[in-house]
């Protein structure tokens, strides 16, 4: 089962979910991210993966910002891979998204949004999400 976590506030926001995602590890997975926002940049690491293992190879103790979201992922759709893992952002870079569930129409989604132009870099049902905020 997924864990996530978002945080905004004074403190430094990668501390916070760190430790926050940490908690949740009980709950069982096999990827870790996080996207921290900071000076209007979004910037997001992730893999497969412990979450220990996958902070360590990229440095996401040094994330800078007081906004960031985290996420612990369980795949149901799509393989254990870096790309697979959340959080997931759309062609612009512009949003993150993390999230717990299925969504049953995604392959439906998917086709809509790629025939409008979108371009997808992970097999999951989620980057339906982020693709969908602006539909072209
Ligand atoms: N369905 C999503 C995926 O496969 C979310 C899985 C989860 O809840 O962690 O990435």
């Amino acid at each position: 089962m997924c864990g996530i976590i978002g945080y905004c506030g004074r403190r430094p926001a990668v501390n916070v979910v760190l430790e926050a995602l940490k908690s949740l590890e009980y709950r069982g997975y096999d990827s870790a991210g996080i996207a921290s926002l900071c000076d209007g940049r979004l910037l997001i690491r992730k893999d497969a993966g412990k979450l220990d293992e996958v902070v360590r190879k990229h440095n996401i103790s040094d994330l800078p910002g007081n906004v960031a979201i985290g996420h612990t992922r369980w795949a149901t759709h799509g393989a254990v891979t870096r790309p697979n893992a959340h959080p997931h952002s759309d062609c612009t870079g512009r949003v993150a998204v993390v999230h717990n569930g299925i969504i049953e129409n995604s392959q439906e989604l998917r086709r809509e949004l790629t025939k409008n132009g979108h371009r997808f870099e992970s097999e999951t049902d989620t980057e339906v999400i982020p693709h969908s905020w602006r539909t072209s």
